[in-house]
């Protein structure tokens, strides 16, 4: 039996979720994608954390050709503190987790395409198994196109630690990233990125650290910043599904 507290906390999991939903149906607005793992064959990918490397660039051509604009770390950066307005057509890309195909499979594509993109790396993953290691980061990280943002030390749920331990998650990475891409690392991006993983209590704690902003993992655009406020943007995860849905459109 599921305890009373969780279960309400799923239940405004799901309420915030369909609001989003909903809302996005009319307010339409920049969107953030996030990315896991680009496999090579569709045959393969057996979650919806992963994605073929056909269904991956077929997604982002389908945003280019449809007068989509991708956004530059600084424009996302500009338009989420609104001193710009918010570009309507217009998308950034995200890698959660970072495995090695970010490196070998999607930044080829991104860089032929001079497309921006996000890497929220957990400090933890470095160098681990089919992650992207030390040296990969630095190389990355040099290249303008790329923006180096925090996904933790540990990839676990944020609701499990004490205050101190998620303040030492959010400190201990940034200072951890910052040393090794020599780039400011000014956004984070929750493991787990459901209310009922992060808390609202770590959302509030994250806005007392220097980073500018976050992103939740609940699917929305950025006009709706006016709920989700700063610290829990919410970020569209691609699927195969999703990028089946897009080619059948054509
Ligand atoms: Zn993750």
């Amino acid at each position: 039996m599921i305890p009373l507290k969780l279960r309400l906390i799923r239940e405004k999991n799901r309420l915030y979720t369909s609001m989003l939903k909903l809302i996005s149906i009319f307010q339409r607005g920049p969107e953030v994608y996030i990315f896991h793992d680009i496999l090579e064959r569709k045959e393969d990918v057996k979650s919806e954390f992963a994605l073929s490397h056909a269904s991956f660039e077929a997604f982002l051509k389908a945003q280019l050709q449809k007068g989509r604009k991708p956004l530059t770390f600084h424009q996302l950066t500009l338009q989420i503190e609104g001193k710009v307005p918010k570009i309507k057509k217009s998308f950034c890309v995200s890698f959660d987790d970072c495995n090695t195909s970010v490196y070998t499979r999607a930044y080829p594509f991104l860089k032929a395409n001079a497309i921006p993109f996000i890497l929220f790396i957990t400090k933890d993953l470095i160098g681990k198994k089919n992650f992207l290691t030390a040296e990969q980061i630095m190389t990355l990280a040099k290249d303008p196109l790329c923006t180096i943002g925090s996904h933790a030390v540990h990839h676990k749920m944020f609701r499990y630690f004490t205050p101190n331990e998620a303040k030492a998650e959010y400190e201990q990475s940034r200072r951890y990233l910052q040393q090794l891409s020599g780039q400011a690392v000014d956004c984070f991006a929750f493991p787990y990125g459901r209310l009922v993983e992060v808390s609202c209590e770590n959302i509030k704690l994250l806005q007392q650290t220097d980073y500018k902003f976050a992103f939740s993992a609940i699917a929305g655009n950025l006009n709706q910043q006016w709920i989700s406020g700063k610290y829990y943007l919410p970020r569209i995860n691609v699927s195969e599904k999703i990028t089946q849905k897009i080619n059948n459109l054509k």
